[in-house]
């Protein structure tokens, strides 16, 4: 029997980890693919406090093996099923069902993709789903934001302070943002709205070259050349494996209070899965923080320990 078991080892998972494990419990972290989550594939990690330059791979592995210094222990194995509902969880994995007094949910999220042949392979050297990460490396260059949303809104706005030129591509011919956002959006010289089309091609061979547009009213094909393409049409968060076990909201994401109590006794969530305003590694490993001393806290007051 477990005190903690953590699933998903990311920054929020890693952080939860060491909190817990500092405090002693018996703590089990499960993970499916890479520790570090999605920061793993990030070649450079920008606004964690304190640190300028390093992989997210490096940043992963360092969250893991501090936690494991504390006596947390990991382990690679995809989890399947859960019940969550008694007083002892069960955890069910591609190996074996592990039991735990608590489990604390950090499967995180996924940016939705546009599905482009080379979307892929330029990911991380020009196509971006995260512009307040990788905003700052196309300096003076010519960027699109993909989308229509606040989070397109933000992006354009946010690149258009460094940038060179900003075009916002949209399907449609008004924005979906909020109208503060939007107008703001509309007013900036430095933003260029490219309405009624979709992006059909990422152009590139070792970095983003360009885009191929097409009007999605007149079937009109043209052409922008950009160093940079952000993608900015929604998450999608890992919480199939949750549904209608805790409270998720309309978009999918886990509800919780500060302390990352979900709706269900003993069972915490924690970084991007959660709702929240602001997803990036440092409120994901600050949300694994509090997650991993309020299972602690939940063990004593139920007089698990
Ligand atoms: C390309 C890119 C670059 C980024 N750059 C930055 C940056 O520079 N600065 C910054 O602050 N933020 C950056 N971000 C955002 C940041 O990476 C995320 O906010 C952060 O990783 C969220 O952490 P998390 O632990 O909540 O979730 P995640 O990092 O998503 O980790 C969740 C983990 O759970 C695992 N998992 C999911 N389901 C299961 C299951 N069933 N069983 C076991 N394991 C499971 C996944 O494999 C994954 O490893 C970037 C994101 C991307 C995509």
């Amino acid at each position: 029997m477990h005190d903690v078991i953590i699933i998903g080892g990311g920054p929020a998972g890693a952080t939860a980890a060491i909190y817990a494990a500092r405090a002693k419990l018996d703590t089990l972290i499960i993970e499916k693919a890479y520790f570090g989550g999605q920061m793993a594939i990030a070649t450079q990690m920008d606004n964690y406090p304190g640190i300028d330059s390093i992989s997210g791979n490096e940043l992963g592995e360092n969250m893991i093996n501090q936690a494991k210094k504390f006596g947390a222990v990991a382990i690679n194995e995809e989890v399947l099923d859960l019940e969550l509902d008694k007083a002892v969880k069960k955890v069910k994995t591609s190996e074996k069902v592990y039991e735990t007094r608590t489990v604390i949910l950090c499967m995180g999220a996924s940016p939705r993709k546009l599905g482009l042949p080379n979307e892929e392979m330029l990911t991380g050297s020009g196509v971006s789903y995260c512009a307040t990460c990788d905003g700052a490396f196309f300096r003076d260059k010519d960027v699109a934001v993909v989308g229509g949303g606040d989070t397109a809104a933000e992006d354009a706005l946010y690149l258009s302070r460094f940038c060179n030129k900003v075009y916002l591509i949209h399907r449609r011919d008004t924005m979906r943002a909020s109208k503060f956002l939007s107008n703001l959006v509309l007013e900036n010289p430095k933003i260029i709205p490219v309405w009624d089309s979709v992006v059909q091609e990422i152009i590139g061979d070792i970095m983003v070259t360009g885009l191929r547009i097409r009007n999605v009213k007149t079937d009109e094909i043209s052409h922008l050349d950009v160093n940079g393409v952000f993608i900015a049409i929604g998450n999608i968060p890992n919480s199939e494996l949750v549904k209608g076990k805790v409270e998720l909201n309309e978009g999918g994401y886990i509800k919780t209070d500060e302390n990352m109590k979900t709706n269900i006794p003993g069972v915490f969530a924690a970084g991007d899965i959660r709702e929240k305003p602001l997803r990036q590694v440092v409120t994901a490993a600050s949300d694994g923080a509090v997650a991993g001393q309020a299972a602690e806290k939940y063990l004593t007051e139920n007089n698990f320990m």
